[in-house]
């Protein structure tokens, strides 16, 4: 990783960083606050790298000296990461930690700590930590990284420096689950439904949601060629598959999804398709409609969903759903 790599991700948090690499005024505390997967430890690892190693005077580090190789191969003897050990990080944790800075560090006096998911200190282990933080030394830099950062102590928070990571763009989502082998049309979908890399692969990696994609694709054809059938397969195939709740809303959502790539094909931006591959089905149904009726139609599917979290009955909700979708 290079600041230049990690700045695609998080333009902002790198400014930030590197700038108080160049004025020589970084923290003795940060807090790393985002979403899982927008690259919190790669952050904390680059600069603690830039921190550590002695054969740079720039803001990258060498990349090829000992400090930062044994950072690379995650066993620095000055860089410490502390991770929850069942539910939670205890205070034993945090006073091994302690111990071990009461030491001189083994190669120099700079020493790195990294938190994650500091939100899951105990009560006992936050407070020890916050003696911590309250009498640094300048050859510190403590990394707290949190996805749920309104459960860190206040008092931790007023002696870091909050650094926010936004979510992934979904550009770069869909690159990043195609790098784990995930097919482009799935890739697009899980992207579309969340901004978090992880529940994203876990989506890609359900059978149900391939399934479930096809379902939708399946009612809006129906919907177009044989409008009159349509009442027998929402019951045959639709409300026998999504019979929970929330496989309900997430059809939904799906409906939703394709409804606003008709939409791009009407404005000729196919660039912005969720459903890649159902092009031509998108354009044949496209031909039968106007923009003013797509428009009505995700209305329809956005007060459905409404509907379904005020616990309307499956059934009535989906049929009175249809004939909307139904008409032109
Ligand atoms: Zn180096």
């Amino acid at each position: 990783m290079s600041w230049e790599q990690l700045s695609e991700r998080q333009p902002r948090a790198v400014k930030t960083l590197t700038n108080s690499v160049k004025k020589d005024r970084l923290a003795h505390a940060y807090v790393f606050e985002g979403g899982h997967g927008t690259g919190k430890m790669d952050m904390a690892l680059q600069l603690a790298k830039t921190f550590l190693c002695r054969e740079t005077t720039s803001v990258e580090p060498c990349g090829e000296c000992k400090d930062c190789k044994r950072i690379d191969s995650g066993n620095h003897p000055d860089v410490h990461i502390v991770q929850p050990e069942g539910q939670s990080i205890k205070i034993d944790q945090i006073r091994g930690l302690q111990k071990e800075f009461a030491y001189h560090g083994m190669e120099s006096d700079k020493k790195v700590y990294i938190v994650e998911h500091s939100d899951r200190m105990t009560v006992q282990a936050a407070n020890s930590l916050l003696k911590f933080l309250e009498e640094p030394t300048s050859s510190t830099i403590a990394f707290l990284l949190t996805e749920q950062v309104h459960r860190l102590l206040e008092t931790i928070l007023s002696r870091s420096q909050v650094v926010s990571f936004s979510p992934l763009p979904p550009e770069q989502l869909v690159k990043s689950l195609q790098e784990e082998d995930i097919s482009l049309p799935m890739a697009a979908m899980a992207a579309a439904l969340t901004s978090d890399k992880s529940e994203a692969l876990e989506i890609c990696r359900q059978e149900w949601f391939a399934q479930a994609r096809d379902k939708v694709i399946q009612l809006t054809e129906e919907l177009r060629t044989r409008p009159s059938q349509v009442f027998v397969s929402l019951q045959d195939n639709w409300l026998s598959f999504f019979k929970e709740k929330d496989q309900l809303d997430n059809a939904l959502s799906l409906l939703l999804i394709w409804y606003k790539d008709l939409l791009f094909i009407q404005l000729s931006e196919p660039e912005h398709l969720v459903f890649v591959d159902q092009r031509q089905a998108l354009e044949q149904q496209a031909l039968h409609t106007s923009q003013k009726r797509i428009s009505e139609k995700m209305l329809a599917i956005l007060t459905a969903k409404q509907r379904l979290g005020a616990n309307v009955n499956p059934q009535l909700l989906m049929e009175q759903l249809v004939l909307r979708l139904r008409e032109g």
